[in-house]
């Protein structure tokens, strides 16, 4: 299938699967049973320019969109979803700051996010407060010399391990979703610590924990726009976000697909590799097919991103598609890899644990289907 990707893209793409093949596919089994943060890989990435990716040029970054993102991220996954969400939660911790932060603000964080010398987190659930993020309790209260935060997030992917998180915080509690702002918080921040690290069925390279604000002073020019539209600006973010997510999926399964493939060819039994019987065939065809319909829509996803125009319900779409492609290409990998699938000696279970987080975060997968059915409704409406 062609794509049409310019010569950039095509070198993006190139980069992140030769650290994804020399650097990641070596380690991917032993992070994944050790529960250990990729802080080498992190190094690689950086050392490609990687980061630069998302930031604009004005702060050292290289001002590309979301699909030379997906096109990274898709290689990452192909070997390890967990290492590839480390880094992509990196961007979606800077957006924020990037389309509505002051001059000063990005010019203090963006150079060393692009570098790679600091990773980000973006920090919205918390216990209460999953599918409805309205529901949040973390307040940032107006006190002399800036904002007071207390509260607790939950599963923040990255937590501990980045040097910047945006977070979402009430700072009017009467006014509800209106009422939300978001701040640029530093990990050194006093008031601000770490809760328990997660253990978790896939991504296991990846870290996640909760973030504990006990009267945390955070200066005013934390504050990123005005009070009032943290809420607005984090369903705008992961408008923008989903079509990563998608990509990841993308690339776990392709990963699962070439798995499967490998297996059934070499193994052998009623005297000839498995590759030759037709129903194997079939289900390697229906595989690939789902792979590559998904990669459409992700890719048609993050261009209408980067062109600018409506793109929620894309996105949508993108991301409930691919993660459910991932977890069904997944599962058939397991299943043609038989016995051998089901062991940890190959990679296919582990790509299966690991494409279930698809369809959860960044919005469950029934929640974004009710997006997309009001955006139907509304299209319905509008006559469009
Ligand atoms: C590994 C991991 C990493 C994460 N990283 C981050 C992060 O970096 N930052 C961050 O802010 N958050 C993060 N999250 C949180 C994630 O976005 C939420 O887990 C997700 O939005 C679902 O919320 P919940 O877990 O509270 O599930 P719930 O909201 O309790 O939902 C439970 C089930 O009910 C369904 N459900 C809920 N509401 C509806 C509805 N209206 N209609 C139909 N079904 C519904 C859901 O689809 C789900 O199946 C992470 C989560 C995990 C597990």
């Amino acid at each position: 299938m062609q794509y049409f990707l310019t010569e950039e893209q095509k070198t993006i793409k190139d980069l992140a699967r030769k650290i994804a093949e020399e650097r990641i596919l070596p380690v991917r089994a032993q992070l994944d049973e050790k529960e250990e943060f990729p802080w080498s890989i992190m190094k690689d990435i950086a050392d490609s320019d990687l980061f630069r990716i998302f930031v604009p040029a004005e702060y050292e970054g290289l001002g590309y969109g979301c699909l030379e993102l997906c096109l990274a991220l898709e290689e990452l996954s192909r070997a390890c979803s967990g290492v590839a969400i480390s880094f992509a939660v990196s961007a979606l911790g800077s957006y924020t700051l990037i389309d509505y932060g002051s001059e000063t603000l990005k010019r203090k964080y963006l150079p060393d996010i692009a570098s790679g010398k600091k990773l980000a987190a973006f920090a919205l659930t918390e216990p209460t407060a999953g599918s409805d993020a309205s529901a949040i309790r973390t307040t940032a209260e107006k006190v002399a010399g800036g904002y007071l935060i207390n509260g607790t997030k939950q599963f923040i992917t990255n937590g501990g391990e980045a040097a910047v998180y945006t977070i979402i915080a009430l700072t009017d509690k009467s006014k509800g979703t209106r009422g939300a702002s978001a701040f640029i918080v530093d990990k050194d921040t006093p008031g601000f610590t770490f809760g328990k690290k997660e253990k978790k069925l896939g991504i296991r390279a990846s870290a996640t924990r909760e973030l504990v604000f006990q009267n945390c002073l955070v200066p005013e020019e934390n504050l990123i726009s005005r009070p009032g539209m943290g809420f607005i600006m984090a369903m705008k973010l992961l408008d923008k976000s989903r079509p990563s997510v998608g990509a990841q999926a993308v690339g776990i399964a392709q990963g699962a697909l070439e798995a499967a493939y490998d297996y059934t060819q070499q193994r052998v039994q009623f005297g000839q590799p498995l590759i030759l019987q037709p129903v194997v065939q079939n289900m390697l065809a229906d595989m690939a097919l789902q792979v590559e319909a998904a990669r459409s829509l992700v890719y048609a996803a993050a261009r209408n991103v980067d062109s600018g125009k409506d793109y929620t319900e894309s996105s949508a779409m993108a991301k409930v598609f691919a993660s459910d492609v991932a977890m069904r290409v997944t599962t058939d990998a397991v299943q043609l890899c038989g016995g051998a699938g089901y062991m940890k000696d190959y990679p296919v279970e582990k790509m299966m644990r690991d494409a279930k987080i698809t369809q959860i975060y960044e919005g469950s997968n029934q929640v974004l289907r009710s997006i997309i059915a009001s955006e139907l409704r509304k299209r319905k409406a509008a006559n469009k």
